[in-house]
């Protein structure tokens, strides 16, 4: 089977998705891209999370092409490839629904800088692209576009749709995710009782500098 390891960590993670509440029902999708042999294992169409297995993941090339897999692939399938397309870095791709990126995505906002933690981004904002049906070739070339207007950001704000995250792993593409669910919702309750303050651009880099030695050194996380 192709891409073992990667369809183990789609499992793992699209069950994360469900229980971390970052999407309902068969929403929300994720993927891994290998740039050696140009192929992306993606999670299988509408189905459930935790009737997800190893063999239901799809490998198929950017091009939408099936390699390996019965099952019909996300319908986001366009979207993942061009995140791919426009992020060279990227290894891994999660798509959510979650509640408080998308509250902010029916009022057409971006997620702004009301917490530094939206440094791990790579920008002082994640941009909002404007509404299409989901699973169409034309999202992909709409958040396509957004991406390539915003070239350090790893994430995108879907109108009234939900979030688009992506990362060197998908450890890292996941906790995009997660953390980005929780500036939202900071922006949505400080803006419920009043006006948030705002992190300027230079504040973020401030973050984004001292994130540099964040934490344990490299080799010394046990
Ligand atoms: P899939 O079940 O086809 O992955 O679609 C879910 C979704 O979130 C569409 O945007
Ligand atoms: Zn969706």
């Amino acid at each position: 089977m192709l891409m073992e390891d990667a369809r183990e960590r789609i499992v793992v993670f699209g069950k994360r998705i469900a229980t971390e509440g970052l999407a309902v029902g068969t929403s929300g999708n994720l993927s891994e891209y290998d740039p050696v042999t140009g192929l992306m294992a993606i999670s299988p169409s509408g189905l459930g999370y935790f009737e997800t297995t190893p063999q239901d993941v799809v490998v198929l090339r950017l091009d939408g092409s099936i390699v390996e897999g019965s099952r019909r692939p996300s319908s986001e399938a366009p979207l993942h490839a061009e995140v791919y397309r426009r992020r060279p870095a990227a290894r891994a791709v999660v798509h959510t629904h979650s509640p408080y990126a998308t509250t902010l995505a029916a009022l057409g906002e971006p997620i702004r800088a009301v917490h530094f933690t939206i440094a791990d981004s790579g920008a002082e904002e994640v941009p909002l692209s404007p509404y299409v049906t989901f699973g169409t070739p034309e999202l992909a070339a709409s958040v396509g576009t957004t991406f390539g207007e915003h070239p350090h950001v790893n994430a995108v704000l879907m109108e009234n749709h939900g979030l688009i995250a992506c990362g060197p792993s998908m450890d890292v593409a996941f906790g995009l995710a997660v953390n980005l669910e929780f500036v939202s919702r900071i922006q949505w309750q400080a803006e419920c009782v009043g006006t948030p303050r705002v992190l300027s651009g230079e504040e973020v880099t401030g973050v984004s500098k001292r994130f540099e030695t964040y934490g344990q050194p490299a080799g010394r996380k046990a």
